[in-house]
């Protein structure tokens, strides 16, 4: 008996926006958890652009990376294989496997940023309100900041004294320490407040967080001083860590939200932490470059980027030349450094612009474009163009390269989804992409989807989180042969 004859017409074959559960490969599971557990490690203990270079830096010296300046000492040359890292001011940082091609053909960049919204410490910062200590700040990146008071404050950074003495600062993280707060309005006296919109109900110069309410003792008084609150606590911090108040002005502080970052959900499928955006990409990218092994055909680089959520300006900004003058150093430290090398080094780079997106919130549909937008768990999402209100700001990757950075993607069975940022007219946003692009280099966006960007606390998908680590190792150790 004959069976029913198989039509040879292919099926149109719909493309499907799903969960990439299912999708993981037998044992991958397990990696999945192992990588979450330690990025939520590196997210706890690494809440600013200083810790975060200060942590991937002590890695890449467990996994055998030497410092650039170092590892050329004496006239030596690097030869393919090897592996270095170049830092600039204590917070950018590029961490490089070199290669068997030279570099004139080209490097394989990975590039996201670890500054992340928060409140910086004024330079004149301290200021007494009937008995409380009060110590200002100027938000730092696009927060709504309303979401910053009444929750619990911890406070980071660098103190150079008037002597020159560096004092690094980490107060509330550990179970003993002391917190901060910016105190809220109670609700029995909002009548009039709470009609105000959420941008107007907390202004930026309300942002003044609470560090001190018992004034100095009666026998350890100094009679002409009013601020008596002020004087306890500046004689606190002359005692613990030599800080007089000019100090303050040689400082960067950063009040961060206190707390480790958790696990989320009863199904534990999500991850809760301060600075998703962008240190989720900053160390999935610095990640993979570390886990890649044997030596590279093309250079590989992890590129950790400081500024970009003010811009990307200032000397450890992506504006800056330091990519260029750390090529520039490589290419004298491979062999011989030429002008026109530099030049075709950079402009036969393929890029990643490893940085977060926004994923589809049902709560807030209104602003999304539902089939364009990324959704939890489906995986690493490109994002061919950001900008916003006609691409305005945007590089917009070109077809060509879209199309083999998917290839490297579905070689490597890395569950990716593609994706934009809200409805067309409603918003939009940058990323360090075109600053890349200025070298005539392809670059395309591609990072996690968050729910909360730039809240205190936001929400990530572990299975995207491990699809970008994933993703970026498949484009890091990518040949792109010319043809
Ligand atoms: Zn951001």
């Amino acid at each position: 008996m004959a069976g029913k004859s198989k039509s040879k017409t292919p099926s149109a074959g719909l493309w499907k926006r799903e969960q990439g559960w299912d999708k993981l490969k037998a044992g991958e599971e397990k990696a999945l958890e192992k990588y979450c557990a330690e990025y939520r490690e590196f997210l706890s203990q690494a809440k600013t652009e200083r810790l975060t270079h200060d942590f991937l830096v002590k890695r890449a010296i467990e996994a055998g990376f030497e410092e650039l300046e170092k590892a050329i000492g004496g006239g030596r040359k690097l030869k393919a294989g090897a592996k270095v890292y170049r830092s600039y001011g204590d917070k950018t940082l590029m961490l490089i496997r070199v290669g068997k091609a030279p570099l004139t053909e080209g490097m394989n960049l990975v590039g996201g940023h670890s500054d992340c919204p928060r409140l910086d410490a004024k330079p004149y910062p301290l200021y007494q309100e009937d008995d409380l200590l009060l110590l200002d700040t100027h938000y730092y990146g696009g927060i709504r900041k309303y979401q910053w008071v009444a929750m619990p404050l911890a406070l980071f950074g660098v103190v150079i004294l008037r002597n020159g003495k560096k004092v690094n600062i980490s107060i509330g993280d550990q179970p003993d320490d002391p917190v901060f707060v910016i105190t809220d309005l109670l609700p029995h006296l909002d009548t009039e407040a709470g009609k105000k919109t959420l941008a107007d109900g907390i202004n930026g110069e309300a942002l003044n967080v609470l560090v001190g309410s018992r004034p100095v003792d009666k026998k350890e008084d100094d009679k002409d001083c009013k601020d008596k609150t002020k004087l306890r606590i500046l004689r606190l911090l002359k005692e613990t860590y030599g800080i007089e108040e000019e100090d303050f002005f040689s400082a960067e502080l950063e009040l961060v939200p206190a707390g480790a970052a958790r696990e989320l959900g009863l199904d534990r499928s999500m991850i809760l932490g301060y600075g998703h955006d962008d240190r989720v990409c900053a160390y999935s990218g610095a990640r993979a470059l570390l886990d890649s092994t044997g030596i590279p055909y093309r250079t590989q680089v992890a590129l950790i980027c400081d500024k970009e959520e003010i811009g990307s300006y200032g000397a450890t900004g992506m504006d800056s030349t330091f990519l260029e003058n750390t090529v520039a150093e490589l290419l004298e430290a491979c062999g011989e450094y030429r002008g026109l090398d530099l030049r075709r080094a950079l402009e036969r780079s393929k890029m990643l612009s490893a940085d977060v997106t926004a994923l589809h919130d049902p709560g807030f549909a209104s602003v999304s474009s539902p089939n364009n937008m990324s959704r939890i768990n489906c995986g690493l999402a490109v994002t061919k163009y950001t900008g916003s209100r006609g691409k305005a700001g945007a590089s917009d990757a070109s077809a060509e390269f879209a199309s083999e950075v998917r290839k490297i993607f579905n070689d490597a069975n890395v569950v990716w989804q593609s994706c934009e940022l809200g409805k067309v007219d409603v918003g939009g946003g940058g990323t360090i992409s075109h600053y890349m692009a200025r070298y005539g280099m392809d670059v395309i966006d591609c990072g996690v989807g968050l729910f909360s960007m730039h809240a205190p606390w936001e929400v990530a998908g572990k299975l995207d989180i491990y699809m970008a680590w994933k993703g970026y190792k498949a484009f890091l150790e990518n040949k792109f042969l010319v043809k």
